[in-house]
């Protein structure tokens, strides 16, 4: 199933991707590791959750081989073909990204684990499919910590009401809540929105013991999400290296390596 990679793999990925995928997580993991040991954290509650999104099947078999196994897409129909490409390895698939309700039928196929539920329709949706397929399914509540009209997410007034409705979607694994920071290098305005998910996952578990998890933080931020309580870090552009088309561009900070 070893399908070759191309010119451009090369070009964007260097001559050897599985070695530089090796190396930039051990980096990640060391990271992790020291604000851990800063925050007077165990390493052992933060799971480091990899984005595959923009690269290509054939690379992330040697992805895969160098012992990353779950995979974070952002998009339905990305994760969809990646997964039909890889069908052979046992991939642990994590959306992470705005689903709309058309897509819930193809979620339901292969992802383990769904980090960005912001609706009832959307909740009510996915229960009937899991329901349906005879499977239950980990889920992330979303909210918009940073209030910017870019951003999908409950607003924060709204997330309490909402957890009070999980109980009618018993397919759901109510596992905690998540969040994008906002994208700038000011890290008092980073760390607000991570503050502020804290704050409501400690009032949500008063009424959902589930929703103890905090995925929040990315390459460029995940430093200040572990000191703000993250349990889940969404890293991409750190162990894969930078995206073509990134959000890079929009926000310097977001870049791996600037830290
Ligand atoms: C792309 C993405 C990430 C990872 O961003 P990197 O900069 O690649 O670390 C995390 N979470 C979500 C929802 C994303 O779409």
């Amino acid at each position: 199933m070893d399908t070759p990679l191309l010119p451009d793999d090369l070009a964007r990925f260097g001559a050897d991707p599985a070695a530089a995928f090796a190396t930039n997580l051990a980096r990640v993991h060391a990271r992790i590791a020291a604000v851990c040991r800063r925050a007077g954290r165990d390493p052992a509650s933060v799971r480091l959750l990899p984005v595959t999104k923009t690269i290509p099947a054939r690379v992330l078999r040697q992805a895969f081989a160098v012992g990353i196994t779950d995979f974070g897409e952002n998009k339905l129909q990305e994760a969809r073909d990646k997964q039909n490409a890889l069908e052979d390895l046992p991939i642990h698939w994590a959306i992470i990204g705005h689903l709309q309700r058309n897509k819930v039928k193809y979620l339901v196929r292969f992802a383990r684990e769904f980090h960005a539920l912001d609706s009832l329709e959307l909740a009510d949706e996915l229960n009937r499919r899991l329901d349906a397929a005879g499977r239950d399914l980990d889920v992330f509540v979303q909210v918009n910590s940073s209030g910017e009209a870019s951003k999908f997410g409950l607003h924060p007034d709204d997330l309490l009401p909402f957890v009070e409705r999980l109980p009618s979607f018993p397919r759901l694994r109510p596992r905690g809540l998540m969040t994008l920071a906002v994208f700038s290098p000011d890290d008092n305005r980073v760390r607000g929105c991570f503050r502020l998910l804290r704050t409501l996952r400690d009032q949500a578990v008063d009424i959902n013991p589930g929703l103890a998890g905090l995925s929040m933080g990315m390459s460029g931020d995940f430093e200040t999400a572990i000191e703000e309580g993250a349990t889940i870090v969404r890293v991409g552009q750190a162990i894969f290296g930078t995206r073509p088309t990134s959000d890079a561009l929009y926000w310097p900070g977001f870049a791996p390596n600037s830290k």
